[in-house]
């Protein structure tokens, strides 16, 4: 029987939850464009992105999703031929390398594989043996959506910096931003890429790169970033047409300025960060439940290095397309596919899953998919542990 009337929960890793304010902060007459209102909005914006950031350095604005803020990075800081070092933890890493390829750039991956962290070890040891300077820049994403994976940024700074390697940093977080806990200064990103469609709660449509004065010495030597592409004038725009190089996209701006005022002005950007990390546990803590007589598990064993926007989860096939689509019909749920664990085609396919629990979310949503997810366990008869919800209840009470 349906029972999926209602509001349905798109628990995905992005598109994630918008909330009414900022659809309805969208949902109004188009504004002027060269002038007015629509010009100290935009200007407003800009502390705040920076904030949501942990950044002094400068921001561009892009009508584009996640995979244009990676053509954008690697146009500005890039120039053909440059070797790049990508670090790939899970299938966007690999997205970000194969962009990078395609616009010229000679890029080596290091494939840490679908279930760990990058070592840092291992990065080291590359960097030690690149005497002469060849690699140019070093991309690595911060949390891999598709994996779940959440890498040491802090950390992987520190071996560039122990190696004496001057090797660019840049840093994707387009999954993490405004979820897991970034600090681009503190922890040294020179160029950092972001959307609006995950963390900052807006419909999909604009992404930043944010970048540093190494970022911008970079630049100056980049011979790919067209007129479109070139980071200079939409950070520092003389007219206001600049900042996005012709039309403004009107409506997002107000979507964004709402999600910013809810993040920064009323959560707080750390309030924001213990949200995520409180409802990931929770989602954690069923999941170590359920699997302890049954199939599923976490993608990521270590806790330690598992993101708080985001999870995937190994669960055998067919079990993981089975479940999700049981929530989607009966409960209103839609759960994310998995991503780049096995090919599609491949049977394998089917045994993952992944739960977005980024951005607009709060404990009864994540409450209600677990609880969710275990109507479907037993709908399905497969097999879990006993007590997945209670545990997940006690995270959220904070024992
Ligand atoms: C979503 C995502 C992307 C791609 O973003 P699109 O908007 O789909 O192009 C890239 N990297 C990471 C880490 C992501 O989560």
């Amino acid at each position: 029987m349906p029972l999926s009337h209602g509001r349905p929960y798109l628990a995905i890793p992005g598109p994630s939850v918008i909330p009414d304010r900022v659809l309805q902060a969208m949902h109004r007459p188009a504004p002027a464009i060269h002038g007015g209102a629509l010009v100290d909005l935009v200007d407003s914006l800009v502390p705040d992105l920076k904030a949501v950031a942990r950044t002094q350095g400068k921001v561009a604005m892009y009508i584009a999703n996640g995979h244009g803020a990676w053509e954008a990075a690697i146009a500005n800081a890039c120039a053909r031929g440059d070797k790049v070092l990508a670090l790939a933890t899970g299938r966007f890493g690999h997205g970000w390398a194969e962009t990078a390829r395609q616009m010229g750039v000679d890029v080596e991956v290091m494939d840490f594989g679908r279930q760990a962290p990058v070592d840092p070890d291992r990065l080291a040891d590359r960097l030690a043996q690149d005497r002469t300077h060849q690699i140019r820049a070093v991309v690595v994403c911060h949390v891999d959506t598709a994996t779940s994976v959440r890498n040491d940024i802090a950390g992987l700074r520190a071996v560039l910096d122990a190696s004496g390697h001057p090797a660019l940093f840049m840093v994707d977080c387009i999954a993490s931003l405004a979820c897991d806990r970034f600090e681009m200064d503190a922890w040294g990103a020179d160029v950092m890429v972001a959307a609006c469609q995950k963390g900052l709660m807006v419909p999909p449509g604009m992404a930043f790169v944010y970048f540093n004065e190494r970022g911008e010495a970079a630049r100056a030597r980049s011979d790919m970033a067209t007129q479109y592409w070139d980071w200079r004038l939409r950070a520092d725009p003389e007219e206001f047409y600049q900042y996005f190089c012709g039309t403004a996209p009107t409506h997002h701006l107000y979507g964004l300025r709402t999600a910013l005022d809810m993040l920064v002005h009323e959560e707080g950007i750390e309030a924001a960060w213990a949200r995520h990390e409180r409802l990931a546990r929770a989602v954690w803590a069923a999941l170590a439940v359920w699997g302890m007589d049954g199939p599923m598990q976490h993608n990521i064993a270590d806790p330690a290095c598992r993101s708080h926007a985001v999870s995937a989860i190994r669960i055998g096939a067919p079990h993981g397309t089975a479940l999700r689509d049981w929530l989607s019909e009966v409960a209103g749920v839609t759960l994310g596919v998995g991503l780049g664990m096995a090919a599609p085609g491949d049977p394998a396919w089917h045994g993952f899953f992944r739960i977005g629990h980024m951005g607009h979310v709060n404990a009864h949503m994540i409450l209600g998919a677990l609880g969710t997810i275990e109507a479907g366990l037993i709908a399905l008869d497969l097999p879990h542990g006993k007590g997945a919800l209670e545990a997940a209840a006690a995270v959220v009470a904070g024992h």
